[in-house]
């Protein structure tokens, strides 16, 4: 049991060293000793800068690059989002935030949002859990029965994609491009066997996404899913993760609009089943570590939900918007 310890807290340094994070020289005990659990009361986003990704988090004082705070503070804090949620390192982060906004020396570490490139909320979570026909009148829409039991299916790591983005058409391969507005769960504890009343304490965050589709690949590949929802760049997530404890899931409002126009409006009230439901039931065939992210369905208004003559299917140049209230407008174009 020792020796695994020792590696276990060897590997710990040495993922943190490789990526960038360990700042201040911590030694290897001072590092399994930090205190662990989810970030409270923050929005944080990924921002692409250097070839890799900085976490970043939106203040009354513009948005805080953490590496070059936690730098001028000699202070420890995770790189980017998935070392936030994969090491559990919330209260560091709510540490070096409050210390940030104190301190005159890391007033540089502010920088403008409108200068930033975004990253995907995340961008190596072990799994990405998808849910189908999860609201009411959008399985009426499409005709199907509304399901007794979630329906599961999944995307890859290749698929996710960030704000303000670009979706590449595979048009050599489908032709039937659809928008899905959804609510995505950001895993900040694992669950395995969770109860219902437990779900939601395992969640670090919320953030707006988008389950693109191409539906002929959805509905036209031998009676599986998967390959319509997985292409790269299928998972546009973002701008930010809101911290849970800022939001209640079962009543938000979520919209797609295309090109300006109003397409989905609708309200995560209507789910079949609801957040807590989803992780509970999810977590007894899974189990959900840290990092992984659940797409939790989408309302009425797809394309596919139309009559078959009225059905205008997306193509290049189209500008997609999506938004779940209190957690961001996510942006992309389809090229
Ligand atoms: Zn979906």
């Amino acid at each position: 049991m020792k020796r695994r310890t020792v590696l276990k807290g060897a590997g710990a340094v040495a993922a943190i060293a490789v990526s960038g994070g360990l700042t201040t020289g911590l030694s290897e005990a001072e590092t399994v000793r930090r205190a662990r659990g989810l970030a409270h009361g923050l929005t944080v986003l990924n921002i692409r800068r250097n070839g890799t990704y900085a976490l970043g988090v939106k203040t009354d004082k513009g948005i805080l690059m953490v590496p070059d705070a936690a730098k001028t503070l000699h202070m420890y804090a995770p790189t980017d989002i998935d070392d936030l949620l994969q090491n559990q390192d919330g209260p560091s982060l709510n540490a070096l935030v409050d210390a940030a906004l104190k301190s005159g020396p890391a007033s540089s570490a502010f920088v403008k949002e409108e200068g930033i490139a975004y990253g995907p909320v995340v961008t190596r979570p072990e799994k990405i859990v998808c849910i189908g026909l999860n609201y009411r009148r959008h399985a009426q829409e499409t005709g199907q029965p509304v399901p007794k039991k979630p329906i599961l299916f999944n995307k890859y790591n290749t698929a996710l994609n960030h704000h303000n983005g670009t979706v590449k058409l595979p048009v050599d391969l489908a032709t039937k491009f659809d928008y899905e507005v959804e609510l995505v769960m950001v895993m900040g504890k694992e669950a395995r066997n969770v109860s219902e009343a437990d779900a939601l304490s395992c969640v670090a965050g919320y953030c707006t996404g988008n389950d693109f589709t191409a539906r002929d690949l959805q509905y036209e590949t031998g009676g599986q899913w998967m390959i319509g929802k997985t292409p790269d760049q299928f998972a546009p997530l973002g701008p930010y993760l809101v911290t849970a404890d800022q939001i209640d899931p079962d009543s938000l409002k979520l919209e797609t609009r295309v090109n300006g126009e109003t397409r989905q409006s609708s309200n995560t009230s209507d789910m079949v089943f609801n957040s807590k439901q989803l992780i509970s039931y999810v977590s007894h065939y899974v189990t959900l570590k840290p990092g992984d992210i659940i797409f939790t369905g989408t309302p009425e208004g797809v394309i596919q939900g139309k009559p078959k003559d009225k059905q205008v299917w997306l193509k290049p140049g189209d500008k997609i918007a999506c938004s779940l209230e209190k957690l961001g407008e996510l942006k992309f174009e389809l090229v």
